[in-house]
């Protein structure tokens, strides 16, 4: 037990404070803190109808004996006026230091951690411990909450019986491998047995009742043994005290259980511990025993050489004493023997002098203590061949380095890997608030959706109904869960635009059906359909019009396949009937004049057909007057002496010049309705036409003479008709 003191009074606290605090400004500060906390718990009782004070003088006062520091004792008495008080941080920033305020709050932020969680229970208590120490962030607050906890399991009969069971297994799982791994066994081994006693009484009784019965017998063989090496160390002038010890109930039980022994093998072994001056007497005392008496091979550790990774340095040996009986011996120095029992809080005992530094203290221990905030593996049987470096490699590897812990408004921890963001949180929370968040409020200030959380964090997600994810989120997100929920919905928002798309396909294709004169119902049936799918290379309907949709497929392509090429004919019908009507509106005056001659008989070319206001040769014939043809024609080439200059006669823009263009595109049904549209659009009345297809080359070649006004309709034409589809060029011609 830490102490045996029931109910102790502030006085109490600080008779325990005053045996190693002697600065008055701190043992001021102590009193300060006791008496704020009176004040504000007024009035508050616990279950047992004591002052609430009873607790925290309690605490304090455990805390005192631990030698802690002044600030860590005052905290200990205000560790609930937070939560019990609804004192803010600042308020007690203000009333003390930020130091104590930020103690103070730590401590309460771990009491609202609801340990529930994974269903195996084993992964649970690993990970409650990996939490509370993480949440914990200076050790200071573990020992408040250690101790806190403590008073709270001595004080448990007042709990309802569901209370008690619960409260003990959390401790049983949480707080005593805790107090373990800080080497604090005289908290730990207290926690176990109360933890014991709640759990299991039977056992606890039956256990306590046969250590009860050999209790003399033992006492006896002890009592023997002490007396023998004392006088032996009193004859070697070893300073020393040395007393039997006797193992807790718990630890006896799980020997039992653990290594299949039965209650006799555990308790006929003696234990006896020798604490004496320095290192180089414990190895002495060692010496002289193992001269004195046999010791058992392979029973010797060096724990002096090599610490345990929670700071134990002992030296154990076991040896056969009279009549064959087995005693434990430990050899160990006082500042080892402090260690043992109070762990952390003995290796971090207050030291006074002006130049103490709280903050310095604190580091310097972490330091000591580097697996501290790594603290993950907890084996309740601890391989005694396992020297500190290679525990502390082992743990280098373990993913509690990898791990953030953060809370829900209400308390509920979220474990997440090292650089989770909210949107990770988000999805852990639920699928859906994953989905349609939108912004982000970390311990109470809104931040970007891909900040990085850090353990202790408080989160919570703003959402808005009707949002997405965003394909962003993918890269700064850590957690697998998250990432799958983001793509898997990203996928689906594709395979919807997707089927919107297959819809616009089918709209397409009906339009462009309906404006050749067929019914859509009829050639758009299943059937139809199916029969066309090879010639586009799809397997599906959905395939076909989401590739119409987005033009990899040509609806007048498909148009053609589904009427079965009777486009063509009813084209060509079409055509003729077009062509017929603009023959009639042939004009065929020159429009030329000759500078300086008059009434000069004058035609335009048919070789080469020249259009108003593009640059021109006059050619002098025998007999039909002067021809005119366009400057480059390679008809006039090489024939100078005969040429003349002409010009157009600018008074004449009402009248029409043919031309002809030749068009040459990639054979495609509808291609010539198309190149006519055109045509008729550029307001170029057509002459006539003559389409050829090369079949080896799939090319057609289509012949025009159609009718412009001047050059530039002419050349407003042949740009329009290099933008239909699948042309490939388009030019004038000369015979
Ligand atoms: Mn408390």
């Amino acid at each position: 037990m830490v102490n045996d003191h029931m109910n102790p009074s502030v006085d109490d606290v600080m008779d325990e404070a005053r045996k190693y605090i002697h600065d008055p400004i701190s043992l001021t500060l102590i009193e300060r803190a006791a008496n704020y906390a009176s004040v504000h718990h007024a009035g508050q009782f616990r279950r047992s109808g004591e002052p609430y004070t009873v607790h925290l003088n309690s605490v304090a006062y455990i805390l005192a004996t631990l030698r802690v520091g002044p600030q860590t004792i005052a905290a200990g008495f205000l560790h609930d006026v937070i939560e019990d008080c609804g004192i803010s941080h600042d308020e007690l920033a203000g009333e003390f230091d930020g130091e104590i305020a930020d103690l103070v709050e730590s401590v309460t932020k771990i009491g609202t951690l609801q340990f529930k969680g994974k269903n195996d229970p084993e992964y649970q208590a690993a990970n409650h411990r990996k939490i509370f120490i993480a949440m914990a962030k200076d050790v200071r607050v573990i020992i408040i909450k250690l101790v806190d906890r403590l008073h709270n399991m001595r004080t448990l009969q007042y709990q309802p019986e569901a209370s008690q069971k619960r409260i003990a297994q959390e401790t049983l799982d949480v707080y005593a491998p805790i107090a373990h791994r800080l080497g604090i066994s005289a908290i730990k081994n207290e926690l176990e047995d109360l933890c014991f006693y709640y759990l299991n009484r039977e056992e606890y009784y039956r256990i306590a009742h046969l250590v009860e019965a050999k209790k003399a017998e033992r006492d006896a063989n002890v009592s023997q043994m002490i007396s023998e090496i004392s006088e032996m160390l009193r004859e070697h002038d070893i300073p020393h005290r040395i007393f039997g010890r006797s193992k807790h109930l718990y630890s006896i039980y799980r020997k039992m259980i653990t290594k299949h022994k039965r209650f006799d093998e555990i308790l006929d072994l003696l234990a006896i511990r020798i604490v004496t001056g320095t290192k180089q007497s414990c190895y002495e005392t060692l010496g002289y025993i193992h001269a004195k008496y046999h010791p058992i091979p392979g029973r010797l550790k060096d724990y002096i050489a090599v610490p345990k990774t929670n700071m134990y340095q002992s030296l154990h040996t076991t040896i056969i004493g009279e009549n064959a009986r087995i005693f434990e011996v430990q050899i160990r120095t006082e500042e080892m023997d402090a260690i043992a029992e109070r762990g952390v809080a003995a290796h971090w005992r207050y030291k006074e002098g002006s130049k103490y530094d709280a903050r310095a203290e604190q580091k310097e221990i972490e330091d000591k203590l580097s697996w501290f905030r790594n603290l993950t593996v907890y084996s309740e049987e601890e391989n005694e061949n396992t020297t500190a470096s290679e525990y502390m490699e082992a743990l280098q590897h373990d993913v509690f380095a990898a791990n953030v812990y953060v809370m829900t408004p209400k308390g509920r921890v979220i474990d997440l890997p090292n650089g989770a963001t909210p949107i990770d949180f988000a999805y852990r929370i639920h699928t859906d608030v994953g989905h349609t968040a939108v912004g982000a409020i970390v311990n109470d200030a809104m931040v970007p959706l891909n900040t990085e959380l850090h353990t202790g964090d408080v989160v919570q997600i703003k959402t808005m109904k009707g949002t997405g994810p965003s394909e962003d989120w993918l890269k700064f997100v850590k957690t697998n869960q998250a990432r799958n929920k983001i793509r898997n919905w990203l996928t689906k928002k594709e395979t919807e635009n997707h089927l919107n798309r297959v819809d616009e396909g089918e709209k397409i294709l009906a339009d462009e059906l309906r404006k050749r004169g067929f019914n859509p119902k009829e050639y758009m049936e299943r059937k139809k359909l199916e029969n066309i799918y090879k010639e586009f290379r799809v397997s599906n309907h959905t395939d076909l019009m989401y590739g119409i949709a987005v033009k990899s497929i040509n609806p007048t392509s498909v148009c053609e396949k589904l009427t079965n090429q009777k486009a063509h004919i009813s084209e060509q019908a079409a055509l003729s009937r077009v062509l017929g009507k603009e023959a009639q509106h042939r004009v065929s005056k020159s429009g030329l004049v000759i500078p300086g001659i008059e009434s000069m008989k004058m035609s335009l070319a048919h070789c080469c057909l020249p259009v108003y206001g593009e640059p021109i040769k006059g050619f002098i014939t025998k007999t039909e007057g002067v021809k005119v043809h366009r400057i480059g024609c390679p008809n006039i080439a090489g024939a100078k002496a005969r040429l003349i200059d002409v010009q157009w006669d600018e008074g004449d823009v009402e009248r029409y010049y043919d031309a002809d263009v030749n068009v040459s595109a990639r054979d495609r049904s509808f291609l010539l309705t198309d190149i006519v549209t055109v045509v008729s659009q550029c307001k170029a009345p057509l002459e006539s036409v003559n389409a050829a297809v090369n079949h080896d080359t799939l090319t057609s070649t289509i012949k025009m003479v159609i009718r412009v006004h001047d050059i530039s309709h002419l050349e407003n034409v042949i740009a329009n008709l290099r933008k239909v589809e699948s042309v490939i060029d388009v030019e004038r011609t000369a015979h």
